[in-house]
């Protein structure tokens, strides 16, 4: 993408500003081979959807057929008759193994193919370290969850699925509570921003907004990736809004802004609170479909995967694949329910930021990983963001609609003679 957006002239406040053709001029500053590839990228993306939900069904279903899990069952049992540390075991084993059948998938997804389209900063060495410690975190969260939702089966034998829910919601709110204290750090430096140039301005619009922040945090993303973002991360009191490095080097002034007003709009309309409630009917949805398809499945292949029960831990492969369908059929509902909540904090960070043309040159600069100009069904289905056109042009119609912000004082002594 071109490092410096212009403001087109069609952009230029006038009489005759049309949302449209700024639109248009906006879009036209992308080269076209930028725009094939990052089309290419993001498309792709739409197969990996699918590649990743078949390859994952097939090794689940290689552990069950194989009776792979059943013997890891059965050695942790040797291991030690201690219910949890026997699920624990059975994890430690399961997350090896599946680790290693998966990685195929995850060396081309997560680091050729990143490379491919320059969007990688990493060569292998430090990418297989965070890997490493992606795989770390997976065996305490993960082993803690299996643990939780374990012991619950075996003491809950009939009602385990609702028990089950609400241990996952509060495992849910956990993560999410601790992530960016204790889990970001593991792979960024997160530090205080402290450049009154572009903290001041960000901290005024804050209290324009009632929102107590005294700080703005940054992280070094550019470690791994040349991407543009910032997000809200935390829950209750760890809430806090992280730009990244790339946006901070890459972006203009005016760009920061309009993003810091689109991350501000998250957290007053309390969108992370929102999204718990949300994910928390989906996950009781879950363990409903689990439940009937787990007494379904086990009763007719539970003998030859040798399964003796949903409290088995042998049966772990068994639920993943199941949860894996469940997610990929919802995965159109997901991103719907994350676009709109994206649409909300882009109109509210126009109206606070009051910067169309800073939101349009982020929405390029986002263009280098999403595809700008999708059609409606695509981006009902694949995007979990409002695609880079919208964006432009919801900045575009806000502008028209609010032209005398940006008109000169004099022409307005002009208007009013
Ligand atoms: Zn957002």
């Amino acid at each position: 993408m071109p490092s410096v957006i212009q403001n087109p002239p069609e952009a230029q406040p006038s009489m005759h500003f049309d949302a449209t053709a700024a639109t248009n001029a906006y879009l036209a500053q992308i080269p076209a081979d930028k725009t094939a590839r990052s089309d290419a990228y993001f498309e792709g993306g739409y197969w990996l959807i699918l590649w990743d939900f078949l390859y994952g069904a097939a090794v689940a279903l290689l552990l069950l057929n194989r009776r792979w899990s059943a013997r890891m069952r059965d050695f942790s049992e040797r291991v030690t008759r201690f219910k949890p540390v026997h699920t624990f075991v059975y994890w430690l084993q399961y997350l090896a193994l599946t680790t290693i059948l998966v990685f195929p998938l995850t060396v081309y997804e997560d680091y050729f193919r990143e490379h491919k389209y320059g969007l990688a900063t990493q060569t292998f060495g430090p990418w297989m370290g965070d890997q490493m410690k992606g795989l770390g975190v997976n065996l305490v969260l993960g082993g803690l969850l299996a643990m939780l939702l374990f012991g619950v089966v075996r003491r809950r034998a009939r009602t385990w699925w609702i028990w089950g829910a609400g241990v996952t919601i509060l495992f849910l709110i956990f993560t999410a509570l601790i992530a960016p204290v204790y889990i970001v750090p593991i792979f960024n430096k997160v530090t205080r921003l402290d450049d009154p140039k572009i903290v001041d301005p960000i901290l005024s619009m804050a209290r324009a907004n009632g929102i107590p922040a005294k700080d703005v945090y940054t992280m070094d993303a550019s470690k791994q990736t040349t991407r543009m973002s910032a997000n809200v991360s935390g829950f209750a009191n760890t809430m806090r809004i992280t730009l990244n490095d790339n946006l901070l080097r890459r972006g203009s002034p005016e760009e920061i802004q309009a993003v810091m007003g689109h991350e501000m709009g998250h957290y007053v309309m309390n969108h992370v609170n929102k999204l718990i409630t949300f994910f928390s009917i989906i996950i009781v949805l879950a363990f409903v479909c689990l439940h009937w398809g787990l007494s379904w499945t086990l009763q007719r292949w539970g003998e030859k995967w040798q399964i003796r029960g949903v409290g088995d831990t042998a049966v772990l492969p068994l639920v993943v694949l199941l949860a894996a369908v469940f997610g990929f059929v919802l995965t159109p509902v997901f991103n719907t329910i994350i676009r709109t909540q994206e649409h909300e904090a882009d109109m509210y960070g126009l109206n606070t930021s009051r910067q169309p043309d800073g939101f349009a040159q982020a929405a390029i600069h986002l263009g280098e990983y999403r595809k700008m100009n999708p059609g409606p069904t695509e981006e009902w289905l694949f995007f979990d963001h409002p695609s880079g056109r919208n964006r432009i042009y919801d900045a575009m119609r806000w502008k028209a609609e609010n032209l005398k912000l940006f008109t000169p004082p004099l022409s307005r002594k002009e208007e009013a003679h």
